[in-house]
């Protein structure tokens, strides 16, 4: 079986390594013996509806204004969500994905409407290491990434956190939790690139296409997340 994986705007949109969630969601797809196409969709080219997989990434406030003006003339990722394609949205891909997010002048952008959130510009920038329990998705280890926002995410009853803040700002919107799961969708503030950090992450996202995974060797992705759990709470 081949896997399509559609990275949205990677061109606008990929901010602190996110492009390398792509390259782990293959990587760890092709050690299971899947085949892996990845479609890179250029900003003005139209989104695909049939993919396996969406990955959007993080981004600076203008090229977040660029994407989401495109995006919200395309139907393809609405559709796909709606047939259950999970999809990965970073920082400023969440914030696109959500009701709306304002500016840097504090006009409300209208977003794709998929996750029941809100971004309003928040007092301080949040940057740093972040360390996060998963409570949304069960059988997660403690996740752990880098986040630089200015956006304070709050969470409308349709979407869950995806995880209890330990260390690090994460949603900023008062209550101590990272991200957003809705359905498919997994929105998260954490850079890293999050799944090369949280490789139970990307598994998770395969599953939910392929059913459930052999176990693969980790040895040197465990050692990676060890050695930034050690800087993080140094
Ligand atoms: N521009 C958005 C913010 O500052 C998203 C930043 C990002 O994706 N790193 O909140």
């Amino acid at each position: 079986m081949t896997l399509t994986i559609a990275h949205i705007f990677p061109a606008l949109l990929s901010t602190y390594g996110d492009a390398g969630n792509v390259a782990v969601v293959r990587h760890r797809a092709e050690s299971r013996g899947y085949g892996v196409t990845t479609l890179t969709v250029l900003p003005g080219e139209p989104v695909p509806s049939e993919a396996d997989i969406y990955v959007i990434g993080g981004g600076e406030d203008a090229q977040e204004l660029r994407a989401v003006e495109l995006l919200r003339r395309e139907s393809g990722l609405a559709v796909a969500v709606r047939g259950g394609a999970p999809v990965l949205a970073i920082c400023a891909g969440m914030q696109i994905l959500g009701e709306w997010f304002t500016d840097g002048s504090d006009i409300r952008v209208p977003g794709l409407g998929l996750l029941d959130l809100r971004t309003e510009r928040r007092s301080a920038r949040a940057v740093g290491d972040v360390i996060a329990d998963a409570i949304a998705i069960p059988g997660l280890p403690t996740l752990i990434g880098f986040e630089n926002h200015r956006g304070g995410t709050s969470l409308g009853a349709d979407a869950r956190p995806l995880a209890q803040v330990l260390q690090g700002v994460g949603n900023g919107s008062g209550e101590a939790v990272e991200g957003a799961v809705q359905g498919s969708i997994i929105g998260t503030y954490l850079h890293g690139p999050v799944l090369a950090l949280n490789p139970a992450l990307a598994d998770h996202l395969l599953a939910q296409v392929v059913g459930p995974l052999p176990p693969m060797d980790d040895t040197l992705a465990e050692e990676f997340r060890a050695n930034r759990f050690q800087r993080a709470q140094a």
